[in-house]
């Protein structure tokens, strides 16, 4: 497909703006560039046909089922995004008055409030502009509860094998190092390895309950004691909150301090890099360390405080406002109620695909799972080569969204399958006949699959030379 500066044509470029009506002011010249900006000339019915021709080359949610594991690609009502269109909301600039915005203040209040509710923490930042972000902010936070109380040889972060790759990355740019704890038969944390691992040079652990593998840990409590006692925090990664929200709180499982995505499990779309959010709540111990503004309420009214040992500001402004509009409209329209419902049918679909596949494929672990569950493909690679990479790229040719690939890294060929509660049970069914058709295939026709997929502009890309030399921009 041609790049918009290909279908360039000099002379077709449109002035659409209105003409000047106010004094001009021209910058210092040091400011001004020195040649012309290359845009591309394009008519606007050829503009339109090049979008429409990009948006057909990806699939979305609007197009078919997504069940990438861990990421919670759920269909996310109009209703939302509706609400986060109001031109009261986008028309808002930053720098407006306080007095000015009471209405986006009490917005962010009372999502705060109903989040922090959800999670059983006391206080909560907006600020992260995404799950790896808020990971980055807690740590920070944690180290500043060691700082303040002069601490300071308490430089471990304890891990679990499962983790997601961020967690990691997040304490090692937060100044941690990193120790890994092995995972036990039933894909929980190993107690007797996090027995061994916790000293007093640890400042905290890094966990999602239910992890990686979609098993709820039961011994999480015993894991957070663990913890405590050596003199820790417990931070939860709260990308699969999804699986619990409006049953259990990570408040009451021990944690201090947690992320949340909005983008995977309050409505607001992802996987195009679109912006998230990822609010970081605490318990009261923490909260004084928050990073500023944060919003409060004072009788009637709305504003902004920093807090008294605040950490510093993580991002601009007060993040992704627009995404946490759609957070508070999911959360008022589905109620305690409704988000109980949704998080029961994430894991009842969940359990019903894991059982009408688990004697085509190999589960990772368990007979039951919670929002999610893992396939491991080692054996059908070994009897027939064909790969986990296979099927998913074959599932693409049948007009569904692969599950997640080679995740979790304790598991080799790994399939990671996340359904949603949005799908229905004629999905799901549809979603297991592709997976059991292909694991049939696999027998058969082996070099089939290893060929797929067939019907995409895209085979398969070489992905390591696309991270490591990305080609972020045209050149003429
Ligand atoms: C998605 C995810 C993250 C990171 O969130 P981003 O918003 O993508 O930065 C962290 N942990 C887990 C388990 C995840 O699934």
């Amino acid at each position: 497909m041609k790049l918009l500066f290909e279908r360039s044509i000099s002379g077709r470029g449109q002035e659409i703006l209105p003409a000047c009506d106010v004094k001009e002011y021209v910058p210092a010249d040091r400011y001004l560039r020195k040649a012309d900006l290359r845009l591309p000339e394009i008519s606007e019915v050829d503009l339109s046909r090049h979008y429409t021709e990009l948006m057909k080359q990806v699939h979305g949610v609007n197009d078919g089922p997504y069940p990438l594991g861990s990421c919670t690609m759920k269909y996310n009502p109009k209703v939302d995004e509706d609400a986060a269109a109001l031109p009261g909301f986008t028309g808002l600039h930053p720098l407006v008055r306080e007095e000015d915005a009471q209405g986006s203040l009490e917005v962010m209040y009372r999502a705060k409030e109903l989040l922090c509710e959800l999670t059983g923490m006391d206080d909560m930042t907006l600020q992260p502009a995404a799950g790896a972000h808020g990971e980055y902010t807690g740590l920070l936070l944690i180290r500043k509860y060691h700082k303040e109380r002069n601490d300071l040889k308490r430089k471990n972060i304890i891990v679990p094998d499962s983790a997601h790759g961020t967690n990691p990355a997040s304490a090692t740019m937060a100044g941690f190092n990193v120790i890994n704890v092995k995972s036990n038969d039933e894909g929980g944390i190993d107690l007797d390895e996090l027995r061994k691992a916790v000293n007093d040079e640890t400042a905290g652990l890094m966990l999602t309950n239910p992890n990686t593998l979609g098993i709820f840990d039961k011994n999480i409590l015993e894991v957070t004691r663990i913890i405590h006692e050596a003199g820790g925090l417990c931070y939860y990664d709260g990308a699969n909150l999804n699986a619990i929200v409006g049953r259990i709180k990570p408040g009451d499982m021990g944690f201090d301090c947690i992320h949340l995505n909005l983008h995977k499990t309050f409505a607001t779309p992802h996987g195009g890099g679109g912006p998230g959010s990822g609010p970081v709540g605490c318990k009261d111990f923490l909260k004084g360390y928050l990073p500023g503004p944060v919003v409060v309420k004072d009788g009637n009214t709305f504003g902004f405080i920093r807090p008294e040992k605040s950490m510093g500001q993580v991002r601009s402004f007060f993040g992704n406002f627009l995404v946490v509009v759609k957070a508070l409209t999911y959360i008022l329209t589905l109620g305690a109620e409704g988000l109980k419902e949704a998080s029961s049918n994430a894991v009842l679909n969940a359990n019903y695909m894991m059982h009408r596949l688990k004697d085509y494929y190999d589960m990772a672990s368990g007979d039951i799972c919670m929002h999610e569950f893992v396939m491991d493909l080692s054996r059908m690679k070994a009897e027939t080569g064909v790969s986990a990479m296979d099927i998913a790229k074959a599932s693409l040719d049948r007009g569904i969204h692969p599950p997640t690939m080679y995740f979790p890294l304790i598991v080799h060929e790994a399939l990671m399958v996340e359904p949603t509660e949005t799908e229905s049970r004629e999905t799901l069914d549809m979603m297991c006949e592709i997976f059991i058709d292909l694991a049939k295939k696999a027998k058969e026709d082996p070099a089939y699959l290893n060929g797929a997929p067939y019907t995409k502009p895209i085979g398969r890309p070489d992905e390591v030379t696309a991270a490591r030399n990305p080609v972020l921009k045209y050149s003429f």
